[in-house]
C-alpha cells in the first residue's frame, strides 16, 4: 500500500476515475496545462515526487531522474516507451510502468479504419462533398482499392500487429508478416522484410520505436513498395522517413498513406504531408476510445501504486530492474 505522505506528480489529468481512486492522504499534484509541462517545468515540478505519472509526450531521461532523487516509480499511460530512457531508469533502480494489452483492440480498429480510409479515399471524398465539388454521379469518381483479395504486409507481429492481422483476414485479405524474432502467427505467412515490401498491396507498421527501428522505412525501403501500394503507420512516426514518403505520395509512386503518428507531433505546419490529398492524417488517436483510455489510466495508476509500495509493477517496461535489485541484495 502506498503510504499517506508519498508525493505523486501527474503530467496531465487522465480520463476516467483512476486519479480520483488514489488512497486518501497521498499527495497528488496534477499539471494543469493543456499541452503538458515542458522539460524544465517537468524537472522543477517533479523534483520531490516519489511517483511520476506521465504520458508519451514527456521525455523521461537521466537529467530528469537525477533531479528527482526520491523517485521510486515512473508510470507511463502508454504502451510505447520510446520517450523513456529505460537504461537510465534501471541504473537508478526505478521501475517503469506502461499499459500494454488494454489498448490492443482499439488501436487495431483504428488501423483498420485507416486502411479503409486510405483505400477508399474517405477523407478526400468528404472534403470533395463539403467543397461543393460533387456535381454528378460519375462512374470514375474517386475510385479506390479493394481490401478483400489484396495482400496486407504486417511489419511487427506484436499484440497490435497480430490483432490487425486477424481483422484483415476477416476482410478477405491475405496477410504476410515480418518480425525480428521470426515468430509464427496463425494465418500469417512469414516473409523476409524486403519480400513483404515488394509483395504487399498494403503495408501496416506495428514495431516499437527503438534505436534499431528508427528509419526502418527509409528511402530505400519505401522505394521497394509496389506501385499503387498504401502505407499505414499507427505505431510511431520515427519509424518512417516522412520526407521520402511525401515524395513517393506526391509522385504517385504509391497510391496513399494512412498515418496516425509523426516524427514531430503535432504535425508541423510546413510538413509536406499536409498538402497531399492521398495522405490521411490523424492526430495520434490510436487508443482514443472512452473505454480504452479509462482502462489505460486505471492500469497506469495501478502500476504507480505498486511501485510506491515496493511491489512488482503489473506491466513493467524494464523488468531487468528487479533482477538488478535482487543481485545487489544477494551480493550485499
Ligand atoms: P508489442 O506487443 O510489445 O509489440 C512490439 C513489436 O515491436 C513486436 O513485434 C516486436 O518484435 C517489435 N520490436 C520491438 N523492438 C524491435 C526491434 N528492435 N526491431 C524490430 N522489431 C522490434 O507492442 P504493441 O502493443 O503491439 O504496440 C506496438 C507499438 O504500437 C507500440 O510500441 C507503440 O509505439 C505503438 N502504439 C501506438 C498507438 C497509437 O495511438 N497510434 C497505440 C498503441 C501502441 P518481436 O515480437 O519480434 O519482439
Amino acid at each position: 500500500m502506498a503510504s499517506a505522505n508519498q508525493r505523486i506528480f501527474a503530467t496531465r489529468r487522465l480520463p476516467g476515475a483512476a486519479l480520483a481512486s488514489l488512497p486518501g492522504g497521498v499527495d497528488l499534484e496534477v499539471f494543469d496545462g493543456a499541452a503538458g509541462p515542458d522539460p524544465d517545468t517537468l524537472v522543477r515540478r517533479a523534483a520531490h515526487a516519489d511517483g511520476l505519472l506521465c504520458l508519451l509526450t514527456d521525455r523521461i531521461d537521466a537529467a530528469l531522474l537525477d533531479a528527482c532523487p526520491n523517485l521510486r516509480v515512473v508510470s507511463s499511460c502508454s504502451v510505447g516507451l520510446d520517450h523513456v530512457d529505460l537504461a537510465a531508469c534501471t541504473a537508478r533502480g526505478v521501475p517503469v510502468g506502461h499499459t500494454p494489452g488494454v489498448l490492443t483492440e482499439t488501436t487495431a480498429e483504428l488501423t483498420i479504419a485507416l486502411l479503409f480510409a486510405a483505400a477508399r479515399r474517405i477523407a478526400e471524398a468528404d472534403r470533395f462533398v463539403r467543397a461543393g465539388r460533387w456535381q454528378a454521379w460519375d462512374p470514375e469518381l474517386l475510385l479506390g482499392r479493394d481490401l478483400g483479395g489484396s495482400t496486407l504486409g504486417v511489419i511487427g507481429l506484436g499484440a497490435i500487429g497480430r490483432a490487425v492481422a486477424v481483422r484483415a483476414r476477416a476482410l478477405g485479405m491475405e496477410v504476410v508478416g515480418w518480425s525480428r524474432s521470426g515468430r509464427a502467427v496463425e494465418g500469417v505467412r512469414s516473409v523476409a522484410f524486403g519480400e513483404l515490401l515488394r509483395c504487399s498491396d498494403f503495408v501496416s507498421v506495428h514495431v516499437a520505436l527503438t534505436d534499431e527501428t528508427r528509419g526502418l522505412l527509409g528511402e530505400e525501403a519505401l522505394a521497394q513498395l509496389k506501385p499503387g501500394a498504401i502505407l499505414i503507420n499507427s505505431a510511431r512516426g520515427g519509424i518512417v522517413d516522412e520526407a521520402a514518403l511525401a515524395e513517393r505520395l506526391a509522385s504517385g509512386a504509391i497510391a496513399g498513406a494512412g498515418l496516425d503518428v509523426f516524427s514531430e507531433e503535432p504535425l508541423p505546419a510546413d510538413s509536406p504531408l499536409r498538402g497531399l490529398e492521398n495522405a490521411v492524417l490523424l492526430p495520434h488517436i490510436g487508443s482514443a476510445s472512452f473505454r480504452t483510455r479509462a482502462r489505460m489510466a486505471d492500469l497506469a495508476v495501478e502500476n504507480l501504486l505498486a511501485g510506491l509500495s515496493g511491489e512488482r509493477l503489473l506491466q513493467c517496461g524494464n523488468p531487468e530492474v528487479y533482477a538488478a535489485a535482487e543481485a545487489e541484495k544477494s551480493s550485499g
